[in-house]
């Protein structure tokens, strides 16, 4: 059979080498509009920060990698134009030479991600101005970070928006970071985002809440930013404001998109149309707790949902079982961890709940060394199972945020979560740990 994946990172890779792993004699080819494959997007901030020396070190494979070793037709700097599912063509561009080039498929499988968006605000095009989502796009920011760019402003106070904060006052900048939101991490409640106002204050990020972004100024490259509430002096400007999937070369396909354009999958990574794949940050996943489609990009559901689709597209039936919605991301000295819904979602998702918030400590509460911990537990009220999970502290959050991951993914109730015979000993906790604390408080 011929397989052709569009996209070479970490979904599309994925895919790649579970088709090698398990069977032979299949044609492989990888359309990948950049020069780069299979790299940790996830480390690109610590790169800045120096926490990670260099871009080289979160390639895992490189594309030569790919063509020697495994067979794979790795081809780089061909970007996917369009796909015609009844004659099972497609249709790409070779960036460097603009040839045209047509191959035919006996499977495909779309695993081409997301791009960051900037809206459609005044001087967008000004230089200085920057998304982050690729190994060069870092290394044009490092480049334009010297010492003469002292103002930098972050739109945006998500997950990337956070993490590049954290960076540029590592390297000496003056951060402001604008968010038209109340608050900070909307994964988040409002009640929990207090702690991370509060980091972020303490840090040295100027936050500008509740503020609209409306263009930039600037004689070519950018001077100021403007807002509905003001207009301020910057020297380079991050916008993280979200992502679009990479699915619009798919008009005209009827390949069905759902939630953000995203394309539907099944729990065999399989599109509307037969032969047809999608995984990654360009399709869909399945929350077990909505328990319907959601749409978040996330690295990990792409590597999971990449080799599931390539073990369905050798007939090696394997289902994606879903996702519960976790999280985790450092914040200078705290991390934000969640998972399931919060307290917002579940009041969207109009399930009846219940919360308990309570303030806790990594280790037992006589231990000197300790730190404290804010973790509020979402549950139904009728049922009594567990919705979600959020907690902010710095030591012992990453444990116990997939303790409650696992107790949703299995349907545990707020009960069974006090009964959890988890780990013990004063280091580490109380003798009753924090997730148990907070379900003993269960009404
Ligand atoms: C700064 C940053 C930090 C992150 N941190 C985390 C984290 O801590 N945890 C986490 O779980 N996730 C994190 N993520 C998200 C994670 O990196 C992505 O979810 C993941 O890379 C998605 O993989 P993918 O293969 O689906 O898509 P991508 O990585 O976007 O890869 C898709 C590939 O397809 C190519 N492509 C697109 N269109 C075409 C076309 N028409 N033709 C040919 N090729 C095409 C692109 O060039 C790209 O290489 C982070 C992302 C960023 C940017």
């Amino acid at each position: 059979m011929r397989f052709i994946i569009i996209g070479g990172d970490a979904a599309g890779m994925s895919a790649a080498m579970q088709i090698v792993r398990n069977s032979e004699g299949h044609e492989i080819t990888v359309l990948e509009k950049g020069e780069i494959t299979s790299y940790g997007q996830c480390g690109l901030p610590y790169v800045m920060s120096g926490e990670v020396e260099s871009t080289d070190d979160l390639i895992a494979r490189k594309p030569e990698t790919f063509r020697e070793k495994y067979g794979i037709d790795v081809r780089t700097s061909h970007e996917v134009t369009q796909v015609d599912c009844n004659q099972k063509v497609v249709y790409a561009e070779r960036l460097d030479t603009n040839e045209d080039i047509e191959l035919k498929y006996d499977r495909l499988l779309i695993a081409s991600g997301a791009s960051p968006v900037i809206p459609p605000w005044k001087g967008r095009d000004l230089r200085g101005i920057y998304t982050l989502k690729t190994i060069p796009d870092i290394q044009e920011i490092m480049e334009a970070a010297t010492e003469e760019t002292g103002k930098v402003t972050i739109i945006g106070g998500g997950y990337i928006g956070l993490e590049m904060a954290e960076s540029f006052v590592s390297i000496g900048k003056k951060v402001r970071l604008i968010d038209r939101g109340s608050h900070l991490a909307k994964i988040f409640d409002e009640d929990m985002s207090t702690h991370i106002h509060e980091e972020a204050e303490q840090k040295g990020v100027e936050l500008h809440l509740g503020e609209s972004v409306t263009g930039f100024n600037g004689d070519e490259k950018v001077q100021t930013v403007i807002t509905d509430h003001g207009e301020y002096e910057t020297d380079l400007v991050l916008v993280a404001v979200g992502v679009t999937p990479n699915t619009s070369f798919l008009e005209d396909t009827g390949i069905y998109k759902g939630m953000n354009d995203a394309i539907t999958v099944n729990a065999f990574m399989e599109t509307s149309i037969l032969d047809i794949f999608a995984a990654g940050d360009c399709a869909t996943q399945y929350h077990r707790i909505k328990q319907k489609d959601d749409y978040i990009p996330l690295g990990t559901h792409a590597n999971k949902q990449g080799q599931i689709a390539g073990l369905n597209m050798i007939d090696r039936r394997r289902s994606f079982k879903g996702i519960v919605g976790t999280s985790i991301l450092k914040f200078f000295d705290l991390t934000l961890a969640r998972t399931g819904l919060s307290e917002h979602e579940a009041n969207q998702e109009k399930f009846p709940y219940q919360t308990i918030t309570i303030e806790s400590t990594h280790a037992a509460g006589y231990y000197s060394k300790n730190d404290s911990m804010t973790l509020k537990i979402v549950y139904h009220k009728e049922s009594r199972k567990l919705l979600g999970g959020q907690i902010i502290g710095k030591r012992g959050a990453d444990k116990r945020i997939d303790v409650l991951s696992t107790a949703l993914y299995h349907q545990m109730t707020i009960d069974e979560l006090e009964d959890l015979d988890l780990a013990y000993a004063p280091p580490y906790n109380g003798v009753w740990d924090a997730v148990q604390q907070a379900a003993r408080k269960a009404d």
